[in-house]
Order: C-alpha cells, then sequence, then structure tokens
C-alpha cells in the first residue's frame, strides 16, 4: 500500500472518522455517495469497492452493471459539519470496470484523459470558478419553498443581506476543507450570493466545486434555508453563472502573459479564446444543461448572449479580467453552475487547445456593450448568438465532434439522450404562460 494510503487510514483512526464517503460524479453532475467503514477501508482504497452502475443516470446498462469505485486519497477531507463524534469524511472516486480498465462513462476520467494530452504539450490548464446561488425559506418540515430569502443587492450588508450569517458558515466551512477563499458577498439578485475560491489546478478545481455544491446545501440547511444553484429562478432578475476563469501555465509560468503584447496577451491566449469562440456553440449544452438554463443567457442580465470577447465589458462571451502578469487569465462566461465541471473543462480545454494547434485568430475585440446593439452594428461585428435554447444547444452538440472527443462517446450520446428525453418533456406540457396569453385571446 503507498503512503497516500496510509496516510489516509492513519487520518481515519486520528480524527476519529466512522463513516467513509466514496463519492462520485454522475454524467449530469450530480455528486453520488456510498458509505464504508473504516473497517472496509483498506479493501476500498485498493478500487474493491463495488456498485451497481445500472441505478446512476447514464452509466452502464443492466446487463453489464457491475462498477468499482477507485478513491483518489489526495481528495480525503473530513466533513466539518457532521458530529465530531462518529465523524464521517469523504474522498472522490474515478469508476472502473471490474476488468481494472477505467470506465469511459466516467467524467473524472474524461478530464483527465484531456489534462493528459495537455500536459503531453507541456501545459497545465489553471481553473478558478466564481459561485453563485439563491438562498430560500424553508416550511415547517423543511421543504423548500420559494421564498426568497432576503431582498438585499449587489454588496449590500446586514441588516437588508439576511443571508451574511449563512454565507459566513459556508466560508468558514470551506475553509476548513482546504479552500482558499477570495471573495463572498451578496449579489445583484434578491437573496443570491458569491463566493469565489482560488484557482487551482483542473482537476482539484473540479472537485472543488462538487465539494463547494455540497457544502453550500448542507450549510444552507442547518439554517433553515435551502440553497438552489437553478440557473434562473427569477424572470426580470439576474440567473446564477459559474464563471469560469482560465490560463495555461508551462513549466510554472502563466504563458496568457506576454507584456509586448496587445493587451499584454500572447498569441496562445488569443488562439485559446480563438478555439473557445469557434466552439462556442458546441460546448453550450454541456456548460448550460438544462431547460431553465437558457432563461438565464437572455438580454440585459450580465449573462452572455453573443459569441464574442472583450477585454472588460461584462456582456461579451468570453472577458479577460484587468490582472496581468501570474493572474492573467480569461473568463468564459456562459456556464451555470449546474453543470458537469469535468466535463466542461474537458471540453473547453480541447477547444482552447485546438485553438492554439491551428492558430485560430478570435475576431476583433467587441468593447460596447453587446445587449443594446443596433442591428447594423450586430451585422458589422458579425456577432452570431448562442444557442437559445436547450434543444439548439444539444443539435449544436451534436453537430461538434470535438465536444465527443473531449469527453468520450460514451458521455457524449448517454448526455444527449438524457437531454433530449427531457427537452420532449418539456415540450410536450403546456405552460402557466400559454394559458395567460392564449385562453381568453383565441
Ligand atoms: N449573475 C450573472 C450571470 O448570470 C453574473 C454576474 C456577475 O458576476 N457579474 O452571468
Ligand atoms: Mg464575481
Ligand atoms: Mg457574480
Ligand atoms: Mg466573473
Amino acid at each position: 500500500m503507498d503512503t497516500k494510503k496510509k496516510r489516509v487510514l492513519e487520518r481515519v483512526k486520528e480524527e476519529g472518522i466512522e463513516f467513509i464517503r466514496l463519492q462520485f460524479i454522475d454524467i449530469f453532475g450530480m455528486l453520488k455517495s456510498v458509505n464504508v467503514t473504516p473497517d472496509e477501508l483498506e479493501d476500498a482504497l485498493e478500487g474493491n469497492q463495488m456498485f451497481d452502475g445500472s441505478s446512476i443516470d447514464g452509466y452502464a446498462r443492466i446487463n453489464e452493471s457491475d462498477q468499482c469505485l477507485l478513491p483518489d486519497p489526495d481528495t480525503f477531507q473530513v466533513m466539518p459539519w457532521r458530529p465530531k463524534e462518529m465523524g464521517v469524511a469523504r474522498m472522490i472516486c474515478d469508476v472502473y470496470n471490474t476488468d481494472g480498465t477505467p470506465f469511459e462513462g466516467c467524467p473524472r476520467t474524461q478530464l483527465k484523459k484531456v489534462l493528459k494530452e495537455a500536459a503531453d504539450l507541456g501545459y497545465e490548464l489553471n481553473m478558478g470558478p466564481e459561485g453563485e446561488f439563491f438562498l430560500f425559506h424553508t416550511d415547517e418540515k423543511g421543504r423548500p419553498t420559494f421564498d426568497i430569502h432576503d431582498h438585499a443587492g449587489y454588496f449590500d450588508l446586514s441588516p437588508i443581506d439576511n443571508g451574511e450569517d449563512a454565507r459566513r458558515d459556508i466560508v468558514l466551512t470551506m475553509k476548513k476543507m482546504g479552500f482558499q477563499i477570495e471573495a463572498s458577498h451578496h449579489e445583484v439578485a434578491p437573496g443570491q450570493h458569491e463566493i469565489d475560491f482560488k484557482y487551482d489546478e483542473a482537476l482539484r478545481t473540479a472537485d472543488k466545486w462538487v465539494t463547494f455544491r455540497d457544502v453550500v446545501k448542507n450549510i444552507a440547511k442547518q439554517h433553515d434555508l435551502y440553497a438552489t444553484f437553478m440557473p434562473k429562478p427569477f424572470a426580470g432578475e439576474n440567473g446564477s453563472a459559474m464563471h469560469c476563469n482560465q490560463s495555461l501555465f508551462k513549466d510554472g509560468k502563466n504563458i496568457f502573459f506576454d507584456p509586448d503584447k496587445e493587451y499584454q496577451l500572447s498569441d496562445e491566449a488569443l488562439y485559446y479564446m480563438g478555439g473557445l469562440l469557434k466552439h462556442a456553440k458546441g460546448l453550450t449544452a454541456l456548460g448550460n444543461p438544462i431547460i431553465n438554463s437558457y432563461k438565464r443567457l437572455r438580454p440585459g442580465y450580465e449573462a452572455p448572449i453573443n459569441i464574442a470577447w472583450s477585454n472588460k465589458n461584462r456582456s461579451t462571451l468570453i472577458r479577460v479580467p484587468a490582472r496581468r502578469g501570474s493572474s492573467t487569465r480569461i473568463e468564459f462566461r456562459s456556464p451555470d453552475p449546474i453543470a458537469n465541471p469535468y466535463l466542461i473543462y474537458a471540453a473547453m480545454l480541447k477547444a482552447g487547445l485546438e485553438g492554439i494547434k491551428h492558430k485560430i485568430m478570435p475576431p476583433q475585440s467587441v468593447e460596447e456593450d453587446v445587449y443594446n446593439l443596433t442591428a447594423k452594428q450586430r451585422a458589422d461585428l458579425e456577432l452570431e448568438y448562442l444557442p437559445r435554447d436547450l434543444y439548439v444547444a444539444l443539435k449544436e452538440m451534436e453537430k461538434d465532434p470535438l465536444i465527443e472527443e473531449a469527453i468520450g462517446s460514451h458521455c457524449f450520446k448517454r448526455f444527449l439522450e438524457g437531454k433530449y428525453e427531457e427537452w420532449n418533456e418539456y415540450a410536450e406540457q403546456v405552460h402557466q404562460w400559454e394559458i395567460d396569453n392564449y385562453l381568453k385571446k383565441y
């Protein structure tokens, strides 16, 4: 047994851990978990914990359903919100087939594959996400309500910002779990909050993103609140994003920075953006995976609608934040918080690498507010729209072979299958808006 695994066994003893959650991610980005006790841990660390893959969305078929979990000892964390006595810890796992080969439908495995492709070219992807979510009241039975928790706005303080205590506990819990928190604040919409944590190597950031969502939901619950990452709970208010700040490092140096170039951005930075913009339509379904995601991508709410980049402007798909030097990065702004981070990171990186490989120059940056352009300005800038709904986004994804290469055929096919089903179910419903607007009129 290697030293990392031994260290896990020691920590379980030292910290009185009685339950170890083996967590993994399904294709749609949901965190799953099975508990083992310390007695079974040694065996589990060797990848011998089996589960029924046919019960996980998008995983195995019923006739080939046994799968195994291989925990990543680096992800061992005590869950601070569980009791100290008989404590609970977790590890994030990769999914394997029973013959010992990696399971193609495991999103974490797919991200590792693309990170390896980048590493073979000498690149490391760093990712820094910004996380937004809403807090709602719960009812007397602890069930979520649609009663928003406060009516504060951007950067407001208590007592208007009622979420301050919950947000502080979320931040403190995240810190106990190894996060470095850069900022936390009330966001623009009522009951909306943001927490930003420091960038890390992309696999670690993806692990942290699913952990972040878990912490937010659990700590909110302790405050008798319900936290949702649903992208757009209210028409007429801002929705929630997962902005993805990304940069490539080579030999420990940020290669997006070049002090001698226009905007101080290197050719690689421009090509990487070129790749992202070229595949922006194909990427959308992964970053914006539910019907509600597209209610967020509308003009006027700081969310992108067009395929463009800018140096500062917050209305474009890609923005280059002002920081330079080792902090030079590009911010991809369309993904929302429920996206599967492993799959969208894999696909963004693949697109960026293609940009570098084929020297794809992005078009001129757009510094105007793209929400308020005239038709003529729009035509002159040759601005294209992002897909307007899930169906269009799925069609775009299906047409883009790079996305399939990035996330593997299994994830690609199952994602599309599952999402077309979701679309069809929605399309068959008669919505309240139709009743309100059509029933009496026609
Ligand atoms: N909430 C906005 C969105 O949906 C982003 C707001 C911001 O952080 N500037 O994209
Ligand atoms: Mg922010
Ligand atoms: Mg924000
Ligand atoms: Mg941002």
